[in-house]
């Protein structure tokens, strides 16, 4: 079976990776010009001439990237399965589309309001009461588009600073920590759900997953299972999908979905019986999916910009190296780390071992370490 995955960056890399020993072939589409999974054939197509070619070379269609035109998931949909279906791209593409279906699904999002000028943002942010995060609708991703706005006379100054004519107004979430959960819907229906973990940003970049999130209460992996079993079913989803989620002292608010596998499933590589990857290719080729428990403790930790002393974290026997082929760049996400530990202080003493080699990399906080 031939897999035609729309995108080919890092995440296509490792859909292949895992996909060969299941004897998937890839034909990757690229319409950014400059790919960089480094594997299987790359059809190169800024202007979409090549739609065809492609569509003639694959058995089924993918996708590692959803800010690619829908209109071409819908076409290629016409000829051969596409899994996720387009309408997953679509409401992930729109952050209103998006919200308006969690809160349908009854999925907790922060309270949140529309606002198509800089005098509706003020008036936004006086209604839901500040702080507010105010995102552009469309094209945002890593905190890009984003302003907080700590009084609503900072409405103008965002409202610039954004540029976009319609964005999201959201109440600020006091949260305890950011998670995500990602599970996996099957042709026939059946699900799989990995255990939560917990992310840790920086500069608006995942520079730290530890999964299974420590300390983690029963019930919330249980709601968190809920939300995003509501959303596949409610798209009738074939693959892996992500739910980014804030925990608060209530409870999980939901922040985002991801139609794809998610950096902060990087840790499954290892880390669980069944990758993120594997699981995704597994779904998408009308497999049975395989075992998504956790194999003990991991932390992913992401290299970013610059990489580092790879060599002496090849020394480490408890790290796992993931290099994506790519060149330097402050930024960039060029390749992670996988840490297993048998108790999480083991993994807080490795994470910090390993990380003394990655010269970009934050101080390793999380619910783990308590800031003070
Ligand atoms: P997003 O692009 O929506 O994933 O937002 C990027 C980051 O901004 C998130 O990972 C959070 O750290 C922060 N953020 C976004 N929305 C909110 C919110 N409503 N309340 C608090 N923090 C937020």
């Amino acid at each position: 079976m031939r897999i035609g995955v729309l995108g080919a960056g890092q995440l296509g890399r490792m859909l292949a990776l895992a996909g060969y020993p299941l004897a998937k072939d890839f034909v990757f589409y690229d319409m950014s010009g400059s790919p960089s999974a480094g594997l299987g054939e790359v059809i190169i197509d800024r202007d979409g001439q090549y739609l065809d070619d492609f569509i003639s070379r694959v058995d089924r269609v993918t996708y590692e990237f959803e800010h690619l035109p829908v209109a071409v998931a819908e076409e290629l949909a016409k000829h051969k399965p596409v899994h996720p279906c387009p309408r997953a791209l679509e409401v992930c593409q729109n952050r209103e589309a998006e919200k308006t279906l969690f809160g349908r699904l009854g999925i907790p999002t922060p309270q949140w309001q529309i606002a198509d000028s800089a005098e509706s943002l003020k008036a936004a942010a006086e209604e839901l009461g500040c702080p507010v995060v105010a995102k552009s609708i469309t094209e945002g991703y890593d905190g890009k588009g984003q302003a907080v706005l700590k009084t609503p006379e900072e409405a103008q100054a965002a409202w610039s600073s954004i540029g976009h004519p319609r964005v999201i107004v959201e109440k600020f979430v006091n949260f305890k920590r950011e998670v995500s959960i990602i599970a996996v819907r099957a042709e026939d229906g059946d699900l799989a759900f990995y255990p939560i973990a917990e992310n840790t940003h920086h500069e608006g970049i995942l520079r730290y997953s530890i999964a299974p999130a420590p300390a983690l209460q029963a019930h919330i992996q249980q709601d968190a299972e809920k939300y995003i079993k509501s959303l596949l079913n409610e798209l009738n989803y074939v693959g892996v999908l992500t739910l980014e989620l804030f925990e608060t002292n209530d409870g999980l608010v939901a922040n985002e979905m991801a139609p794809r596998v998610h950096n902060s499933g990087h840790w499954t590589i290892e880390g669980a019986m069944t990758s993120q990857f594997e699981n995704h290719i597994r779904a998408v080729s009308g497999h049975a999916l395989g075992n998504v428990a956790a194999r003990g403790l991991s932390c992913m930790i992401n290299i970013i910009g610059e990489h580092g002393d790879i060599e002496r974290i090849l020394e480490l026997p408890y790290a796992h190296v993931h290099l994506y082929n790519k060149g330097e760049r402050p930024g960039r996400k060029l390749g992670h780390v996988n840490i297993l530990a048998d108790s999480y202080e083991e993994l807080v003493w490795r994470v910090r071992n390993c990380a003394q080699f990655l010269p970009g990399s934050p101080e390793f906080t999380s619910t783990l370490t308590p800031r003070g």
